[in-house]
C-alpha cells in the first residue's frame, strides 16, 4: 500500500482512544500532475475528532488527520501547470474526486460519490492507499485539489478557511447570502460561525447571531462584529424577530430544535445546516410550509468555491480567529475541542514543531 514518496514525519493516532503520537511514513510518489507541499499550518476540525476516535466506524488506523492545510510548494510534476516551487497554496476536506461524474463535470465535485477524503480516504487511483492529512510535513495531491492561498492572508489564520470558511461561504453563495441589505441569521459561534459572522459582515449584510451562550454577546458584538444576538431559549426575543432574516446558516453540531429558527425566516428564506447533530432533527412541517421555506444540507465547497472564498478573504482581511499550538500540544488541544474550550480554533505550527515522527 506505500507508494514509495518521500519519507513524511507526522502524528498519528494508532486506535480509537484517539490519543495521537509521533508517527513516520511514506508519501506517494508524486505523479506528474501533483504537486508535493510541506506543511506549514494546519487547523484542527470538528470532524479530526470522528476520525481519530472511529465515532463513524470507518476509521483506518494509523490516521494521520488534519484537513486546514496552508503550506508550500517544494516539488511539482512535469504536468503542473498552476503551480510552481515556492508557491504558498491550501489543501481542504479533499483531494480527489471521480472527475467523471454529473457533479463533478458541473463543479460541485464537493457531492461527487468518489470524493476522497484527505484524511483517511480510500485513494483508489493510487492503489487504494489510505489518505494521511496535515498533522504531518509533507502532503502530495493533485494540483487540481489545490488552491492558491492569496498574499496577505497570515497564514496560520488562513489555514481554517479551508474547512471552517468555505463550509459556511459556499452555501452563502448558492442561496444569494452574498448581498448587501440581506439579513443573515448565524446559529452557532464556533470555528464555522464565527467565520461565517466576518464573510456576513464583508458581504455588507446585517448579521444576527442566534446563540444558547448569553455569555457569547460581547464577543460576537464586538469582536467580531454582528449587528445582533438572539438568545435561542429566549422565546420573547425569538419571537420579535420572527420573519426577519433572509437565511441562516446553522453551524450547531449538538442537538437542537429547528422550528423557533425557521420562525426567523422571511417566506422563501433558507435554513441551511452545516453541522453535524448525530440525532435526527425535528421538522414540523407547519414551520416550513405556510412561508415556503427549506431546510438545505451543505458539505464544505467546490474547489472552485474554495478559491473563490480565498481570495475573497485575501481582498477583505478575513482570517479565523486561532489559537496556535505546537504539535506536541495537539492532545489537550483534541481534549479542549471537544469540550468546546477554543476561542475558535486551534491551528497547530506544523513547521514549528519538533518532535514530528518516529518508528510506526
Ligand atoms: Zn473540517
Ligand atoms: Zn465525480
Amino acid at each position: 500500500m506505500e507508494q514509495g514518496g518521500k519519507t513524511a514525519l507526522g502524528w498519528a493516532a494508532r486506535d480509537a482512544t484517539g490519543v495521537l503520537s509521533p508517527y513516520s511514513f511514506t508519501t506517494r510518489v508524486q505523479g506528474d500532475d501533483d504537486v508535493t507541499i510541506k506543511v506549514l499550518y494546519c487547523g484542527i476540525c470538528h470532524t479530526d475528532l470522528h476520525f481519530i476516535k472511529n465515532d463513524w466506524g470507518i476509521s483506518m488506523y494509523p490516521v494521520v488527520p488534519g484537513h486546514e492545510i496552508v503550506g508550500i510548494v517544494t516539488d511539482v510534476g512535469p504536468g503542473v501547470s498552476k503551480f510552481k516551487a515556492g508557491d504558498t497554496v491550501g489543501v481542504g476536506y479533499y483531494v480527489d474526486t471521480c472527475r467523471d461524474c454529473e457533479w463533478c463535470g458541473a463543479g460541485h465535485e464537493n457531492y461527487c460519490a468518489g470524493l476522497v477524503p484527505t484524511c483517511n480516504g480510500v485513494d483508489h487511483r493510487h492503489g487504494g492507499a489510505v489518505t494521511r492529512g496535515g498533522f504531518s510535513d509533507a502532503v502530495v495531491v493533485n494540483e487540481g485539489y489545490v488552491v492558491r492561498v492569496p498574499d496577505g492572508l497570515p497564514l496560520d489564520r488562513a489555514a481554517p478557511l479551508l474547512c471552517a470558511g468555505v463550509t459556511v461561504y459556499s452555501p452563502m453563495i448558492r442561496h444569494g447570502l452574498d448581498r448587501p441589505g440581506k439579513h443573515l441569521g448565524v446559529v452557532g459561534l464556533g470555528g464555522l460561525g464565527h467565520v461565517a459572522v466576518k464573510f456576513g459582515k464583508a458581504f455588507g449584510m446585517k448579521v444576527t447571531v442566534v446563540s444558547s451562550s448569553p455569555g457569547k454577546r460581547q464577543e460576537a458584538l464586538d469582536r467580531l462584529g454582528a449587528d445582533e444576538f438572539l438568545i435561542s431559549g429566549d422565546a420573547e426575543l425569538m419571537k420579535a424577530a420572527a420573519g426577519t432574516m433572509d437565511g441562516i446558516i446553522d453551524t450547531v453540531s449538538a442537538w437542537h430544535p429547528v422550528a423557533p429558527l425557521l420562525q426567523l425566516l422571511k417566506p422563501m428564506g433558507q435554513l441551511v445546516v452545516v453541522g453535524g447533530p448525530s440525532k435526527p432533527l425535528e421538522l414540523p412541517v407547519v414551520a416550513i410550509v405556510p412561508g415556503g421555506k427549506g431546510v438545505n444540507g451543505s458539505l464544505v465547497g467546490s474547489v472552485a468555491d474554495c478559491q473563490a472564498m480565498l481570495d475573497f478573504a485575501g481582498k477583505h482581511g478575513i482570517g479565523a480567529e486561532v489559537e496556535v499550538v505546537k504539535m506536541d500540544y495537539v492532545n489537550t488541544a483534541l481534549e479542549r475541542l471537544e469540550k468546546n474550550d477554543v476561542r475558535y480554533r486551534f491551528v497547530i505550527d506544523v513547521a514549528g514543531s519538533n518532535d514530528l515522527g518516529s518508528a510506526a
